[in-house]
């Protein structure tokens, strides 16, 4: 039995046979993509990346699991470095070879040599050789494991999931996810709190540890994965399975009550949309509409764009779900560490700081166009009989990109002889200068979204995708706290009425805290939404404003989660 520790990204708890995800067959007869020069830089930012990656993750496994374990990392971290590896693949580039070519090559012959020695530890370094190139690899042509979906319930495992991947493996025989990277906003966690899946992530090394038919017992409470689990630890996770059962069966009760506090604020408690599985989850978990449809999960399991009639049919799918409430439709946000399969685009040095959401719809508007022109017929389609279309614009850092984007929309609207009195628009803050220019920003449209997830991984420069800096990026921290309190002054003061779609929204403690803010809207996974009526519904808005005021005081967000954790129940 092995204990691993990561981060909590999804609650609940499994016991289950482990499915590792393997890394991917990478195309490695490519031509090169630019001249000699291009492919050296390409080659050194790899082998850079994958060995500043297997330093961190020597130093977690190190300290997760022990020396001996850390070392094995520190090895493989030293064959990225290697002086003659590197130099024999910039020989190869030099001969017209592509950095891809260049690192299987240069890997593959010194593999060869290791396996011809007669040592032992020797020829078992060659197994450590594929795993850096395979690394290095994936580094070059982004982000890739190949699906090998398993036939029973399992524990997926992966180093790493990409929200296409976790969204090709069918949810039936998903019992939990695990992985060696990414942080509780990372999509995949994102995606697996959307599934109702306990999920794990972070932990470092558990791939190098698992063997064929490990099976593993999973908390996605307290982040926790155990290997090989004896009869104690078995025990204790199959009675927080029942737990969780039980707990389902109480929260059931509340379904068709409205969200709100005890003495009666509304708070409306919507879902957030990624697909077709949200839309089923919303209907059984009480979601007063949707405060987040997710349009991107359209473009990107697939090889090329959806067309207008594909995207207006998801949109009109997804009023429909919701008669009489709002559902709030998101133009596309992809970039960063949504990439589209089909566009094919330079990389970009930071992709988290570069052409994403409105960015990149303003950069392309015919494309932009298009989609606000599926919104709109979509609601065509629907009637009346449908929930109300609200449109809103992701990752705005000026108030320019709102101007812009709204006067794209009037002349869409204008040209499908659309009317756009009763669709309210919105703007997400995700930025730190959009959340100081709330005012502004509130001004020209309906409404704000707070998108926590994005917000709090600029605000403290800390990757939402990086394990070892994801822990910084706490929403109960007073100062996200004071600046979301901020926002949502200067919003209604300019009328606008304000929503919060991150994942804060989905945490019991922050709810209290936002509705203790004053935030009208709070957007999540369909699955948190009964959990979360019940804790509203316990305290007054009274209790939820001096928890927040004694969240703001404190010194960290470790005590301000304290605070906020248990509220003062009136
Ligand atoms: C957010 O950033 O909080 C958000 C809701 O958007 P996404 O998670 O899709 O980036
Ligand atoms: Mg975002």
């Amino acid at each position: 039995m092995k204990r691993l520790s990561g981060r909590a990204a999804a609650r609940g708890a499994a016991l289950a046979p482990a499915a590792l995800l393997h890394s991917a067959e990478v195309t490695t007869d490519a031509d090169p993509s630019g001249p000699p020069d291009e492919e050296r830089r390409r080659l050194e930012d790899a082998l850079a990346r994958a060995a500043q990656q297997l330093h961190g993750l020597a130093e977690q496994v190190t300290a997760d699991v022990g020396t001996e374990e850390g070392e094995i990392f520190e090895a493989h971290a030293a064959f990225a470095q290697d002086p003659e590896l590197g130099g024999r693949a910039k020989e190869l580039i030099d001969e017209g070879a592509s950095a891809e070519a260049a690192v299987t090559a240069a890997f593959d012959g010194f593999r060869e040599l290791l396996a011809a020695s007669d040592s032992e530890y020797l020829s078992a370094r060659a197994a450590d050789l594929d795993d850096v190139r395979d690394r290095a690899l994936t580094l070059l042509v982004g982000r890739s494991v190949e699906v090998d979906v398993p036939d029973e319930p399992s524990v997926i495992v992966a180093h790493e999931l990409t929200p296409s991947q976790t969204a090709s493996i069918p949810r039936r025989v998903i019992a939990a996810l695990v992985t060696e990277t990414g942080s509780p906003t990372s999509h995949a966690a994102i995606l697996a709190r959307s599934l109702g899946v306990p999920a794990v992530v972070g932990v470092a090394g558990i791939v190098e540890l698992l063997d064929d038919g490990s099976q593993l017992a999973v908390d996605g409470d307290a982040g926790e994965v155990v290997i090989d689990p004896d009869e104690d630890a078995r025990t204790e996770i199959e009675e927080r399975v029942a737990e969780a059962e039980r707990r389902r069966a109480e929260l059931e009760e509340l379904r068709d009550e409205p969200g709100c506090t005890a003495d009666g604020h509304r708070i409306e408690l919507a879902a957030n949309i990624g697909g077709d599985a949200d839309l089923e989850l919303a209907a059984t978990t009480g979601a007063e509409g949707s405060g987040l449809v997710r349009t991107e999960f359209l473009y990107l399991d697939r090889d090329d764009a959806p067309n207008v009639d594909e995207q207006a049919a998801f949109v009109e799918k997804a009023l429909t779900a919701f008669p009489g409430h709002r559902v709030v439709v998101r133009t596309l946000d992809v970039g960063a560490d949504k990439p589209l399969p089909f566009v094919e685009r330079d990389p970009e040095p930071n992709p988290a700081l570069g052409l994403r959401g409105i960015r990149l719809s303003l950069a392309d508007p015919d494309a932009f166009r298009e989609q606000l022109r599926a919104f709109l017929r979509g609601q065509e389609a629907a009637g009346d009989r449908a929930g109300q279309l609200a449109i809103m614009f992701p990752l705005l850092s000026v108030p320019s990109e709102l101007t812009e984007a709204r006067c794209h929309l009037d002349e869409v609207a204008n040209e499908e002889h659309a009317e756009l009195d009763g669709v309210e628009v919105g703007v997400m803050i995700e930025t730190p200068a959009a959340a100081l220019a709330a005012g502004q920003f509130a001004a020209g449209c309906d409404f704000l979204s707070i998108g926590t997830n994005d917000l709090l991984q600029y605000l403290f420069a800390a990757d939402r995708l990086n394990a070892e800096v994801a822990t910084l990026a706490d929403a109960a921290a007073p100062v996200v706290l004071r600046l979301i309190g901020e926002v949502v002054r200067a919003a209604h003061s300019e009328g606008a009425w304000v929503g919060v779609c991150g994942e804060a929204a989905s945490d019991p403690a922050l709810a209290v805290a936002l509705v203790g803010l004053g935030v009208d809207e709070l957007s999540m996974t369909a699955a948190a939404i009964p959990e979360i009526k019940a804790t509203l519904r316990s305290v007054t808005r009274d209790d939820c404003r001096t928890a927040t005021e004694r969240a703001m005081a404190q010194p960290d967000a470790a005590t301000a989660r304290d605070v906020l954790g248990a509220p003062p129940v009136s």
